[in-house]
């Protein structure tokens, strides 16, 4: 399809400095869990993404120096000249498409980790450093300054080597440039006190990156449009003071928020093109071109900030993650096959635990090198087999999806009205709604393949699948959340589980109603306890929930969303019982302990919500495992998140027919 003229203004190159994107598309910094420890996973991930489209594809936090180390976590790293041809892989397959590369110089001061190097913090001033670490910072004094403007000099010149397009200067979040930039910054001499002095640093540093690498680099400076942190009040006053000083210095403003929470908040908090209220003013007192992020997904979105001239470049990292062909896709004329990203920032749990980035809607990012996966070509089918899908969850859309793209001929079966499986009956809790994109866009894509049809309302059973007789056969049958509250902290039944009184994450989306007072065990510790307390606070019922960890969904900490959980949990007059477990279930209420003094107390309860674990739904795939040629998928193998069933889908798919190696089910890197 041609594509709608409408959107060529985002197919125009853009000057930044000595260099020429060639579109808006600006693939911003984003960490990967890849770093400098897996470069050439890093290269073709990269490089699928300026295949893609993206015309400006950036590294993630690249730091400069030892004293900025932030292991376990992989940056990338030009700490040397050995780093410099690392890189250069990742150049060059970027630039192979014709896009221009981007680096994002990082030193974090406090905000680094440093026990790998052993090197000391430093900063402006002396403040705590690392994670929750014992350490404080060093007082940089004038020759440390010095010293440090020299390092990033040097890195900038490696990054020049390396090929780079783009040197950014990075002056966000909260690591070294903005410590010094940052009211907070103590210091009394001439890169403290005033606003002025506070901005020396950065102005040196943008001016000698210049001297240094700005003949055929540009240079950039990624920073925040306001004051406030996620939830707080956005004062835009000294940033706009800051770009009135320096505003024509670079040759690109990339701007973000303060806090990760805000800029990259989820779905269920933040919506699309969330900064633009508190960064539109930008572009009024720079005449250098912008890019700003959104979670942008929608093409009209794009379009309308360019067109309003709020940005020059539509920056993106998870909408590029999620599709690293969406700039093609509006190329061509395909904008209803752009694979929305959720908001789910499953994305992040690699950076924040230190493994290869992932995604939910993408089962190929992070696969690009290891196991060869590109996310829009897959080998053509291997046989003539026929394949019946029993389940269209994510697990069973994707394996329909992919193994439809492979050209096979593919029936799958849905017990319900509807497809999506798990994300169907989610949407309806508070903030989930985005999430049904990852039915949608499997959806679309599947009623236009005539190779694949699907039954809703048809339960299958053994028999039915016997008749069937399809060559392959794979169960997608999902999971169900346990009534007996076995989990991580009870490995056995909670006495009383039986009470009348106790109800299940599927029985509230199923729609069962619950009588208050409600007592929500949550032993799962990602989204859906703390959703469904507020599901039903929300509905006038007085809740309490309880739960053995010492925060409300704790594993969302690696979704950057927990702090806000809690403060909503806390804000909707939700109690919270943490460090607790239920010893147990009685008529009217539960018995709960403290997980470290024993200590009971009661809590009166009408109805006790179990969110503990769930049981894999494969007595299908049992009843049939020793007759026919079957595999299962998704949650029905083994429970997981939604990107888990995404995967398994997929890859059952990509190996049908394929030759796997019997060892490693991958390349590593050494
Ligand atoms: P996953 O996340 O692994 O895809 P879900 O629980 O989201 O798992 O989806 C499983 C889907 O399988 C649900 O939509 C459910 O209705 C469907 N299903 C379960 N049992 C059967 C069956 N016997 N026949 C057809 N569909 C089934
Ligand atoms: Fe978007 Fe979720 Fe994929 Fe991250 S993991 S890019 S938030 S869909």
């Amino acid at each position: 399809m041609p594509r709608d003229p409408r959107f060529d203004i985002l197919f125009e190159p853009v000057t930044i400095g000595p260099v020429t994107a060639p579109n808006r598309f600006h693939q911003v910094p984003h960490a990967t869990g890849m770093g400098y420890r897996r470069p050439q996973t890093l290269a073709a991930m990269r490089g699928v993404k300026a295949e893609g489209g993206w015309g400006t594809v950036c590294t993630g936090y690249c730091s400069i120096h030892p004293s900025s180390d932030d292991e376990p976590f992989p940056t990338d790293s030009l700490w040397d000249d050995n780093d410099v041809s690392a890189l250069a892989m990742m150049v060059d397959q970027v630039h192979e498409h014709g896009s221009l590369a981007g680096v994002e110089l990082w030193h974090g001061g406090a905000g680094s980790q440093n026990s790998y190097s052993r090197e000391p913090h430093i900063g402006p001033s002396s403040v705590p450093a690392g994670v929750y670490a014992p350490v404080q910072t060093k007082i940089m004094d004038k020759r440390d300054i010095r010293e440090f403007k020299k390092w990033h000099r040097e890195a900038a010149i490696r990054a020049k080597r390396a090929g780079f397009d783009i040197i950014y200067v990075y002056a966000a979040h909260w690591f070294l440039i903005l410590q010094f930039l940052e009211p907070s910054n103590q210091r009394n001499d001439e890169y403290g006190g005033s606003l002025e002095n506070r901005t020396r640093l950065l102005k040196e540093l943008i001016i000698e990156t210049k001297e240094a690498v700005g003949d055929t680099c540009a240079v950039a400076v990624r920073f925040k449009a306001s004051m406030g942190g996620f939830g707080q009040d956005q004062d835009t006053a000294e940033p706009r003071e800051v770009l009135e000083l320096l505003g024509e210095l670079p040759d690109l403003w990339d701007i973000t928020a303060r806090d990760y929470r805000y800029e990259m908040g989820t779905s269920r908090f933040v919506p699309e093109a969330a900064l633009e209220e508190t960064m539109s003013w930008v572009k009024s007192v720079t005449t250098k071109p912008v890019v700003s992020i959104g979670r942008f997904t929608s093409p009209e979105t794009m379009l309308r900030l360019v067109r309003q001239g709020v940005v020059d470049l539509v920056g993106a990292a998870r909408p590029s993650i999620a599709d690293p062909f969406l700039p093609r896709k509006i190329a061509e004329g395909r904008e209803d096959e752009i694979r929305e990203c959720i908001g789910c920032n499953i994305c992040y749990t690699g950076d924040q635990l230190g493994f290869p980035i992932g995604c939910t809607q993408n089962p190929t990012m992070g696969e690009e090198w290891r196991k060869g996966w590109h996310p829009e070509r897959i080998p053509a089918k291997g046989s003539d087999s026929s394949v019946l899908i029993v389940g269209g969850g994510p697990a069973g859309l994707e394996a329909a999806t992919a193994l439809g793209k492979r050209g096979y001929s593919v029936t799958l079966a849905e017990a319900r009205r509807e497809l999506g499986g798990r994300v169907t009956l989610e949407e309806e809790l508070p903030g989930l709604r985005e999430w049904n994109r990852v039915r949608d866009w499997r959806l679309t894509l599947i009623s236009k393949m005539e190779n694949v049809d699907y039954f809703l309302e048809s339960v299958v059973d053994r028999e039915q699948i016997l008749e069937f007789a399809a060559d392959r056969v794979v169960i997608a049958t999902g999971a169900k959340w346990r009534r007996d509250g076995i989990g991580r902290q009870h490995d056995k039944q909670i006495p009383g589980w039986q009470t009348p009184s106790v109800m299940t994450p599927d029985d509230v989306l199923g729609g069962r109603v619950a009588d208050g007072p409600v007592v929500v065990y949550d032993d799962d510790h990602y989204y859906m306890g703390g959703v469904i307390a507020e599901k039903l606070r929300g509905e006038g019922l007085e809740v309490t929930l309880v739960t053995p960890a010492n925060e409300v969904s704790t594993w969302t900490n690696n979704t950057a969303e927990q702090p806000i959980i809690q403060e909503r949990i806390l804000t909707a007059g939700i109690r919270l019982k943490t460090g607790t477990e239920l010893s147990e279930i009685q008529s009217g209420g539960v018995l709960a302990e403290c997980v470290y003094t024993g200590r009971t107390q009661e809590i009166p309860a009408s109805t006790v919500v179990l969110v503990t674990s769930r049981v894999p739904q494969d007595d299908l795939f049992h009843s049939l495992r020793d007759d026919i040629d079957i595999e299962r998928i998704g949650d029905c193998l083994a429970p997981g998140t939604i990107a888990t069933a995404v995967y398994s889908g997929h890859r059952y798919a990509r190996e049908m027919d394929e030759d796997v190696p019997d060892g490693l089910p991958f390349l590593r890197e050494r």
